[in-house]
């Protein structure tokens, strides 16, 4: 995948918008999708995503960030809520040298609990049926 130049419409990410990969979402609307992360740094480890085709956040015309972010904000309040965190994490990575792997826009939403450290970035996969479980939870938190 490029990891610079324009958007590229076969990302992971919209993919998984288009339906033809799954994926473990909590949170769906007109602007905005939100889905479990597969190699959790944390659980609950959520991604909250535009539909609007951007590759980070220096594509993202400014006038979409209004809605996006109150789409962030609700999905952080039920990720706490859902998964019983003391407080939250937010994420972005922008372009390969800052870390991002996945060039759709997204915030990563990282629940924490006290004393609790977060496991690196893109480690290991999750079971399936944990994270269905965390979605579950989650779901249930809006
Ligand atoms: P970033 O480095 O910010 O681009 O992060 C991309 C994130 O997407 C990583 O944390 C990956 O674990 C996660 N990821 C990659 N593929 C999938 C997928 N199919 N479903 C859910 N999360 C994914």
């Amino acid at each position: 995948m490029p990891n610079s130049g324009p958007y590229q419409p076969d990302n992971i990410f919209a993919r998984i918008l288009r339906g033809e990969l799954p994926a473990h979402k909590v949170f769906e609307d007109d602007v905005a999708l939100a889905f479990l992360d597969v190699m959790p740094q944390s659980d609950g480890h959520t991604l909250v995503i535009p539909k609007i085709a951007a590759r980070g956040l220096l594509d993202m015309p400014a006038d979409a960030w209004g809605p996006y972010m109150a789409r962030v904000q609700k999905v952080a309040s039920a990720v706490k809520a859902g998964m019983d965190a003391d407080g939250l994490t937010l994420r972005q990575y922008e372009g390969a040298a800052g870390g991002q792997t996945v060039f759709h826009l997204h915030f990563h939403v990282l629940p924490r609990w006290e004393g609790v450290g977060l496991r690196r970035h893109g480690d290991a996969m999750e079971k399936d049926d944990v994270l269905k479980a965390h979605a579950a939870k989650i779901r249930a938190a809006f």
